[in-house]
């Protein structure tokens, strides 16, 4: 049987009820209509969209994290002076994650900080010491080395891609990253103490 044999009317509703209902559909679009936005924040998609993204996620993940073994500032122990980062006590080739997106604008080999990385964001640059692994000239490019892994100088990196690997070269008693963050543009271009952002940061 066809659909418009069993439901005669259903094209041309009567005058009547179907016609109150008509009047308040149409009147449902046009009040709808007016507030375009509402309609837009009902969808699952758009409210993705409109959640504040991540962009900083933390260099050591909770599975690799062990503790901070010094802190940023004035320290005496194992070496004296002013520790000009943040130490943090992991397993010797846990990932480290960049912070935030950008671009490496340093790759070296010190005798203090060890291997190093330097990533460019924004206003800040965050380094990264005594990575396991070593810098290298690769097809005539600067990169950092470590078993399979390259980095590249001037490659751009996303937050939350894994740069290096922790290890303990350079000044260190032991397997663990220490984090530099320098504010390099505006007013008060200095060293910063990465525990509060690194708090702020995605794990
Ligand atoms: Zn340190």
């Amino acid at each position: 049987m066809k659909l418009s044999q069993r439901f005669p009317l259903l094209p041309f509703p009567p005058l009547g009820v179907d016609f109150l209902t008509m009047l308040f559909l149409s009147s449902c679009l046009f009040l709808t209509s007016l507030f375009p936005n509402y309609q837009q924040l009902e969808t699952p998609e758009k409210q993705r969209e409109l959640a504040p993204k991540i962009e900083a996620y933390r260099p050591i993940t909770r599975e690799y994290f062990q503790r901070y073994s010094s802190y940023f500032g004035r320290r005496t122990n194992p070496y004296p002076g002013n520790h000009e980062g943040l130490d943090i006590a992991a397993p010797l080739g846990s990932p480290v994650r960049a912070w935030k997106s950008g671009e490496v604008v340093r790759l070296s080999s010190g005798r203090g900080c060890g291997t190093n990385i330097t990533i460019k964001a924004e206003n800040y640059q965050y380094r990264y010491c005594h990575l396991q692994g070593t810098v290298v000239t690769w097809e005539t490019k600067k990169a950092y080395l470590n078993k399979g892994h390259r980095l590249y100088l001037g490659q751009k990196v996303k937050a939350g891609e894994i740069v290096a690997f922790v290890g303990s070269t350079g000044y260190s008693t032991g397997p663990h990253l220490h984090i530099e963050i320098k504010k390099i543009k505006g007013k008060n271009k200095r060293l910063i103490d990465p525990l509060p952002l690194l708090k702020k940061s995605q794990w």
